[in-house]
Order: C-alpha cells, then structure tokens, then sequence
C-alpha cells in the first residue's frame, strides 16, 4: 500500500476530533511530499537537527510537531516555527522554551510528558509532579510557553492490559488537571503499535510512523 492509501486507512478508521501526527522521522524528504500531495499538513520528528532540515526544505504550511527528547541548546533552531513540543520532561527545557520563545515573539504550545511506560528509557515526569505542575501552576512564569496538555509512551508491549491500565491512567490525571486550566485539551498517546488503545482511553493526538511510511530502516545511520 502506499503512504496515500495507508494515510486515508488510518483517518478513516479515527474520530474526526482525533488529531493525527505522521511521525516521518529517518524518511526522506519524498515520503514526506507523497503524505503533504494526499493531504497531510501536520508532521513529526524526534530529532531537532532533521527537523531543521526538513522545515528548510519543504512547503511552509506544513505543521512541525517536536515529538522527542530535546536538548536545550537545540531549541534555538525549532523556535520560529515549531507548533507544539511534545516532549517537556524538564524545568530547564521549559525555561530554555520560554526564552527562545520570547525571542522570536511568539508563545510557543507545549506538552509536559508524563512517564507512564515500565521502561526506565523512557523520560518524563512523574503523575504527582505532573499533577501539581498544572493545579498550583508552577510553571507559570514562563509566560511565551503554553502548557496545552499531556504525552505519554506507553510500554514496549503486546499485553493489550498494560497499556489500557497506562493510558487509563494518565487519561484519569488529564481529566482531574482540565478543571485547573482552560485551554488544557489535548493528550498525546498512542503510536503505530498502540493507538487503537490510547484511543479508547481518551487521547486527542496520535503520533503515526511506520504504520504510515513503513517500517524505519536505521542500519546506515
Ligand atoms: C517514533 C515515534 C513515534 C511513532 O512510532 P511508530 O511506532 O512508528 O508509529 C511516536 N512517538 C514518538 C515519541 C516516537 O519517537
């Protein structure tokens, strides 16, 4: 199947109120057009560099999501642009934001990341801290950021009950921090192997690779 047929496979298959991100990191500029000619506008990278690059290199329409790990020295070339970062799992990240942000005269749209997986690889605050961050607004003097919700990686796994349990979870902690905070509304979970779950369990934004633009090959990286 091609990235067209697999783009409209998986919008058919999702709520019209779900927000879906074609994760295109490692794929090459020409994935990416074939996915924008089918009608994809909003894109994903995990690394800040390849995002760079690909903003440079194509249509300026396109929506930049910054789903991974972010250093603070790279959020200098994702600032003028960037739509939402995904991955806030730092006070230091948020302030770096904040300034970068205020340079380029813009509020930039944020995600705190919630460690919800098993995996110690996985990054992200934890429920409590999550929880008080939004309730006693603690992060409320960085003024060019604006925290619109949570993101969550669930486990590595194919034990559908793990995941429910996951997401039910930082699903429950998303509904308990909206009441808190009035633009509070988007709860990014669920990737190729897991959306179907994270769906069920509230999230509004889904992350998509390879179910998209297949499998990643990372041999000559
Ligand atoms: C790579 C990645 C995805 C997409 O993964 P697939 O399994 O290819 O759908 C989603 N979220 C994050 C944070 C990622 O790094």
């Amino acid at each position: 199947m091609s990235v067209a047929d697999n783009l409209k496979k998986i919008q058919n298959s999702i709520p019209e109120s779900v927000t879906l991100i074609a994760v295109s990191k490692t794929k090459p500029k020409e994935a990416i057009e074939e996915a924008y000619n089918a009608g994809q506008r909003i894109f994903g990278e995990n690394k800040a560099q390849e995002l760079k690059d690909k903003h440079a290199a194509l249509p300026k329409d396109i929506e930049w999501h910054m789903i991974g790990r972010l250093q603070t020295n790279k959020v200098k070339y994702l600032a003028p642009y960037v739509r939402l970062i995904h991955s806030i799992d730092n006070e230091r990240l948020i302030a770096e934001v904040d300034k970068q942000a205020k340079k380029n005269n813009r509020v930039i749209d944020v995600l705190i990341q919630v460690h919800i997986a098993r995996e110690d690889s996985k990054t992200g605050f934890g429920f409590a801290e999550a929880y008080d961050i939004i309730k006693d607004n603690e992060f409320g003097a960085y003024e060019n950021v604006n925290i619109r919700g949570f993101m969550g990686m669930g486990t590595l796994t194919s034990i559908e009950t793990v995941l429910e349990e996951e997401f039910g979870k930082l699903n429950s902690l998303f509904q308990k921090c909206k009441s808190f905070k009035s633009d509070f509304d988007i709860l990014s979970m669920g990737m190729s192997g897991d959306y179907h779950i994270a769906l069920k369990n509230g999230s509004t934004m889904i992350r998509v690779g390879s179910s998209i633009f297949g499998a990643r090959d990372y041999s000559n990286k």
